[in-house]
């Protein structure tokens, strides 16, 4: 049977590409480990955040887009994401939020210690602690996501029979599905109802299940078939190839490759340092400069102390 170990990543859509830079990797820590652009829509960045190589299960990406409105989180989306942090590294955090002014709420789930706060751009995250072992308090990848869908037993079913992933517990509302990665391996469906989500600035976008390659994105593909979905075809997206489609509940999937990875055209010391462009887009890469905001990765202090 096909079975996906975990989350590969995570996308949503912010408004300011600088201000979105500032929070991932001075608040958080993570790397920008690639520049691009969204290949759909080549005007908008795409901005992806990670561990230092840019493994599948740390990776957050954004498409940063001023003029869009604002969202609402709600039904049909990945409502939180979830990033794992070591035992024992609760206080460091609350004392770091703190420094950026940002407010938090200290809550559990599935007996794990969780402080739950928002991005720059009202996007719900949360931090909870897990046994990784790790030389720091820094963020390890991925813990999960919670899933706000409109049929929950219906992506219960999906994330069961298509993902491969076992469901481990019900808690307070909430529907737990596990996966055999180290990093990015719950799901939690949210059982309780939500408001009808709105997508905009603020919100995400989908959420990316990691295949091994492309023979299993295309086993993958045939399966949604079987089952009645309707999943794109194959698309290229440099750094791994992937498939979407929608479930009943609205949830939008896509099922993405662990290779060829963020090194195909950086070297890992120089990730996230120039607009890396696809080969098809690189005789429109002087406009593009010319219209993408200018940002840079630079230090911001939390000066709130
Ligand atoms: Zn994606």
């Amino acid at each position: 049977m096909l079975k996906s170990i975990g989350i590969h990543h995570i996308t949503a859509m912010v408004n300011d590409a600088q201000r979105n830079i500032d929070f991932y990797t001075n608040v958080l820590g993570l790397r920008l480990v690639k520049r691009t652009v969204n290949f759909d829509r080549p005007e908008v960045y795409h901005l992806y955040f990670g561990d230092n190589s840019g493994h599948p299960g740390t990776i957050i990406t954004f498409f940063p887009w001023e003029k869009q409105l604002k969202g609402r989180i709600g039904t049909g989306q990945v409502g939180v994401t979830s990033y794992a942090i070591p035992n024992q590294s609760m206080s460091v955090w609350k004392d770091r939020l703190q420094q950026f002014g940002l407010e938090f709420k200290r809550t559990s789930r599935f007996g794990e210690a969780i402080l739950a706060f928002r991005d720059s751009d009202g996007l719900e995250l949360e931090l909870i602690e897990r046994q990784i072992k790790s030389s720091n308090h820094e963020i390890i990848g991925f813990a999960g996501a919670t899933l706000f869908s409109a049929q929950p037993n219906k992506t219960a079913e999906i994330l069961e029979s298509l993902f491969g992933m076992e469901c481990v517990g019900e808690e307070d509302g909430f529907l737990r599905f596990k996966g055999e990665a180290l990093v990015g391996n719950t799901i939690d469906i949210k059982l309780t109802p939500s408001v009808r989500g709105l997508m905009g600035a603020g919100t995400f976008h989908h959420i990316a299940l990691r295949a091994n390659d492309e023979k299993e994105l295309n086993e993958w593909r045939e399966l949604l078939l079987d089952k009645g979905y309707n999943p794109t075809e194959v698309r290229d997206r440099n750094y791994f190839k992937s498939i979407y489609f929608h479930d009943e509940g609205g949830i939008l999937f896509e099922i993405a490759t662990d290779s060829p990875g963020f090194t195909v055209d950086e070297s890992i010391e120089q990730l996230g340092e120039g607009l890396m462009l696809p080969q098809w887009l690189e005789a429109k890469r002087e406009a593009l400069e010319k219209q993408l905001p200018k940002v840079e990765v630079r230090r911001v202090e939390g000066n709130q102390s």
